[in-house]
């Protein structure tokens, strides 16, 4: 794991549970989505009736967890929480659909990639609230017909576009959730810091939150890397100094690179002059596997501009130069 990858790890999940915003109201940022969310959820209270099913689309660590979370609480409903993943079979969905009360919100995180017979039979439970349940084998099996309390899907996905059109169509409502701006991120940190009992100044924040990739779990991970240095090597108190120099221990730099992507910028810059190069030559290059450089390292770097994936292969841009304090050798085509 990474400590600026923004999947959970193992210490997140413990620490999380803490720091998750209670309602719309504590939340912070995705003012768009927080806002079109407060009139779904108003008007489903003000009719007494459960909420629509509402999409969640965005990368891992924005918050998506924690608004469905958010939901349940404002609709004064308990939730039950699964993924796509944990999903193999018809079944298990039937189980848990059955075993749902009148209002609750279920989160099936990662729901493209439910398998497909689940999926078909999430579209009857969604529209009908009723599933079939088969019992038996080949002609001999029957489909007995369960009807299902009403309930609020939250679906989550990386991408909207991911999921079949059927599915998409059955959400009431979508919400494209942004990376987050420092400044939204230097809030996140000083809460979390608040409920952790830590002194954070508004630099030390601000210097955290420039490096954590418009990601709140990584912002609140890198704040309980800098705490854990500010104690061990100052008087406690997150200031920008402690901020610099733990994040220099951890070789997270003022862009919130590591050090997978500088070496990966650094190899196409220095070896191969800022490129055109393949993957594989690259991948080779900086002695990693082909997917970690594709899947790992590069979507952060094509996000902040300094690489580009073009037919001829990868090119570095005027701001990888610049990043890495070199000066681009001068060419013709340049
Ligand atoms: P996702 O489900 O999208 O992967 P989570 O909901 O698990 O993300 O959020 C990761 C962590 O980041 C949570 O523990 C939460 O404390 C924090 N977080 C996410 N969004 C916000 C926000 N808008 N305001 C404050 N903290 C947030």
């Amino acid at each position: 794991t990474r400590l600026v990858g923004a999947e959970a790890d193992g210490e997140d999940r413990a620490a999380e549970a803490a720091l998750r915003p209670k309602d719309l109201a504590e939340f912070v940022g995705q003012s768009t989505v927080r806002e079109q969310l407060d009139l779904v959820l108003r008007a489903a209270r003000a009719r007494g009736a459960t909420a629509d099913h509402v999409l969640l689309s965005g990368a891992p660590g924005l918050g998506k967890t924690t608004l469905s979370m958010i939901i349940a609480a404002e609709m004064n409903a308990p939730i039950r929480i699964t993924s796509g993943p944990a999903i193999q079979h018809a079944g298990d969905l039937a189980a848990i659909l059955s075993s749902l009360t009148e209002g609750e919100v279920l989160f099936l995180d990662e729901i493209h990639r439910m398998s497909r017979p689940a999926e078909e039979m999430l579209y009857m439970a969604m529209e009908d609230y009723r599933v079939d349940v088969i019992v038996g084998k080949g002609p001999g099996a029957t489909a007995i017909p369960l009807e299902l309390p009403p309930f609020t899907l939250v679906g989550a996905t990386t991408r909207a576009g991911l999921l079949p059109p059927p599915l998409r169509d059955r959400f009431g409502f979508t919400g494209h959730m942004e990376f987050y701006t420092p400044e939204e991120l230097g809030h996140v940190i000083r809460r979390s810091a608040g409920l952790l009992e830590v002194e954070v100044t508004e630099d030390g924040a601000g210097e955290i939150a420039g490096r954590s990739r418009g990601t709140p779990r990584i912002a609140n991970r890198l704040l309980r890397r800098v705490r854990d240095y500010a104690q061990v090597k100052a008087d406690g108190v997150v200031t920008r100094e402690a901020a610099l120099r733990a994040l220099e221990v951890y070789e997270v730099d003022e862009r919130g690179l590591d050090r997978l992507d500088r070496a990966v910028l650094t190899a196409l810059l220095k070896l191969f002059g800022g490129g055109p190069v393949g993957l594989s030559t690259l991948a080779v290059a900086v002695g990693e596997e082909r997917e970690t450089v594709e899947e790992v390292a590069e979507p952060f770097l094509v996000r902040q501009g300094l690489l580009a994936r073009t037919p001829r292969g990868r090119v570095a841009t005027p701001a990888a130069w610049q990043h890495l304090g070199l000066v681009p050798p001068p060419s013709p085509d340049r």
